[in-house]
């Protein structure tokens, strides 16, 4: 059996702008970033309900999501999600933000069910 190792699409795609826009897309997560109200909980929000949403070179996706990558230079694929730490969709602070697999989302789910967020330790 052979195994397939090639990127998906939305990794090419990140490849592809780390490769050839990333000056242009750090400006657009700044300024989505200046973009949004700082809450007492050190959470960015933007003014949107649910999460906001960015377009960019073809592509449209949360703004955490962008922010996230382009900032850590991080390429992101279809099993990665971006989670908030914070448990705040609205909230693009890229520190609030980690990269993980679809199951631990959902663990994190669980947990700020359980236990809520402590924000002494973002
Ligand atoms: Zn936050």
């Amino acid at each position: 059996m052979i195994e397939f190792a090639y990127a998906d699409e939305g990794q090419q795609w990140f490849e592809d702008v780390f490769a050839h826009h990333l000056e242009e897309a750090r400006s657009r997560a700044f300024a989505l970033i200046d973009e949004g109200v700082v809450a007492d909980t050190g959470c960015i929000e933007t003014p949107t309900i649910g999460a906001r949403k960015v377009r960019f070179k073809g592509r449209q996706m949360p703004a955490y999501r962008f922010i996230f990558c382009i900032l850590n230079q991080m390429v992101a694929g279809y099993e990665d999600v971006v989670r908030h730490r914070c448990d705040n969709r609205c909230c693009i602070n890229p520190d609030h933000l980690e990269l993980g697999s679809r199951g631990e989302n959902l663990q994190d789910e669980r947990e700020f069910d359980a236990n809520g967020v402590d924000f002494t330790l973002l």
